[in-house]
C-alpha cells in the first residue's frame, strides 16, 4: 500500500489540498488519513491527477502501430510516458487489407510488459470518404466490410468511419447490435448535416478531431461540426496543437461542448522525435515548426504530446483546473466505458504528477511505478 501526501489533488470536481490518495493496484482512499503501514510518497507539491487517456495516437519515437511488431507497440507505450499518457488506443491507418490485418494480430497477441497500457484499437479508416481522405492514402479506402475486421472485435474499441459511404447505415447498425461497446465515430466524412445527424440515430456517438477532415461548418450548410455542435448526447475529440484548429474555437466549443470534449494527440511516428523526415501510412511526412506534413501540404497527423494539448487548451480558456484534466481522465474512460480515469475508490491506480507548467514528473500504472524515459 502506498499513500502520496503534499499534492495538489485533481479530482474530477476540484483540487485538493491536504489530502492523502492511498493505493495498491487500485485506489483505496482519498481523505486526510494516512493510514498505518503505508509506503508514503511525498509530492513536494506537485498537483496529482489519473493519467491520461489518448484515444487517437499514431505512434511515437519512431515508431508506429502499423509497423505491427510488439517491439513498436512497446517503444511507443514507454516514449508516451513522459506525456503523462498512461493509457491508450493504438490507432491504425488505411492501409492495405493484409497491413490492417498484421497491425491487429499483433495488438491482440501483444503481452505488455511495461510503459502506457494499451487499451485496444482505434480503427481509423479504411472505411472512410474518399472527397476527405487527409494524409490516409486513398488508394487503400474500403467499402465498410465487417469481414476484414471480425475476428478482431475484443480489441476494437473505436472505429473512425464515413457514414455516408455506400453500406456505411449497414455496417453501423450491425457493430451497434453485435458490438455495442465499440465506439462509432463520424471522421474523414463529407456528410452533410442532414447525413450526420441521420448518423446519430444509427449509432454515431463521437466526432474524430471535429473540423479536421470534413466540410467545415457553414451558416446554410452546418455539415458535421453543425450537427456535432448540436447533438448534446454526442461527444467529440480535437487536436489542441494550435496548427489543426485555431485556438479561438477552444473557449467556444469549451461552451458549447463541455461535458462532451476529449483532447487527442493523432500523434505519429515523429511525435518525441527531433524533427525532419518521417513517415505515415507508407508516405512521406516532413516535420517542421511542430507541423508534420505530406509533401503536398497537408497536414499528416501531429507531433503533438498529451500534456501540451493540455497546457495550450489552457492558455486559450477559463476553466478550472479539474473540467481540463477530465478532457483526457473521465471523459474518455467514460467514453470507453474503463475503470480508470476517477480518483476514487476501486479504480485503477493510473497516476500523474505534474507541475505548472503540465510537466510529468512521475507516474503510475496499476499502482507501479512507471519508469519515465
Ligand atoms: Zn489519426
Amino acid at each position: 500500500m502506498k499513500s502520496i501526501v503534499n499534492a495538489k489533488i485533481v479530482t474530477s470536481k476540484e483540487v485538493l489540498e491536504g489530502y492523502v490518495l492511498t493505493f495498491n493496484k487500485k485506489i483505496i482512499s482519498l481523505n486526510r488519513e494516512i493510514p498505518k503501514d503505508t509506503e508514503l510518497i511525498d509530492a513536494k507539491g506537485l498537483y496529482l491527477s489519473a493519467g491520461f487517456i489518448d484515444i487517437h495516437i499514431h505512434g511515437s519515437n519512431g515508431y508506429d502501430v502499423m509497423d505491427a511488431t510488439p517491439k513498436a507497440l512497446e517503444e511507443i507505450s514507454k516514449s508516451i510516458l513522459k506525456t503523462g499518457t498512461t493509457s491508450f488506443l493504438a490507432t491504425t491507418m488505411t492501409m492495405s487489407q493484409e497491413q490492417i490485418t498484421k497491425a491487429l494480430q499483433n495488438v491482440q497477441s501483444f503481452k505488455q510488459q511495461e510503459g502506457a497500457r494499451v487499451l485496444g484499437v482505434h480503427l481509423e479508416g479504411p472505411f472512410i470518404n474518399p472527397i476527405k481522405h487527409g494524409a490516409q492514402d486513398p488508394k487503400h479506402i474500403q467499402k465498410p466490410n465487417i469481414e476484414l475486421i471480425e475476428p478482431f472485435m475484443d480489441i476494437v474499441k473505436m472505429i473512425t468511419i464515413a457514414p455516408e459511404v455506400e453500406a456505411g447505415e449497414e455496417f453501423i447498425g450491425y457493430i451497434k447490435e453485435h458490438f455495442p461497446h465499440i465506439v462509432l465515430s463520424i471522421g474523414h466524412s463529407n456528410a452533410t448535416y442532414n447525413e450526420a445527424k441521420e448518423s446519430f440515430s444509427w449509432g454515431v456517438s463521437h466526432a474524430t478531431h471535429l473540423f479536421n477532415a470534413m466540410n467545415p461548418l457553414h451558416h446554410r450548410e452546418p455539415g458535421i461540426v453543425g450537427a456535432i455542435l448540436e447533438a448534446d448526447e454526442v461527444s467529440c475529440d480535437i487536436i489542441a496543437d494550435l496548427i489543426h484548429i485555431h485556438p479561438s474555437f477552444f473557449k467556444l466549443l469549451n461552451r458549447l461542448k463541455r461535458e462532451q470534449l476529449i483532447l487527442i494527440t493523432d500523434a505519429m511516428r515523429a511525435g518525441c522525435l527531433k524533427e525532419g523526415i518521417s513517415e505515415i501510412g507508407g508516405q512521406k511526412v516532413i516535420v517542421k515548426d511542430g507541423e508534420a506534413r505530406l509533401e503536398d501540404g497537408t497536414l499528416a497527423g501531429s507531433v503533438l504530446k498529451l500534456n501540451e494539448a493540455l497546457r495550450n487548451f489552457y492558455k486559450y480558456t477559463n476553466i478550472s483546473l479539474s473540467e481540463l484534466i477530465n478532457m483526457v481522465t473521465v471523459l474518455p474512460a467514460k467514453k470507453l466505458g474503463l475503470d480508470i480515469g476517477f480518483l476514487e475508490k476501486g479504480y485503477k491506480a493510473d497516476l500523474v504528477l505534474f507541475d505548472n507548467e503540465f510537466r510529468v514528473h512521475k507516474s503510475y500504472i496499476n499502482g507501479i511505478k512507471t519508469k519515465i524515459r
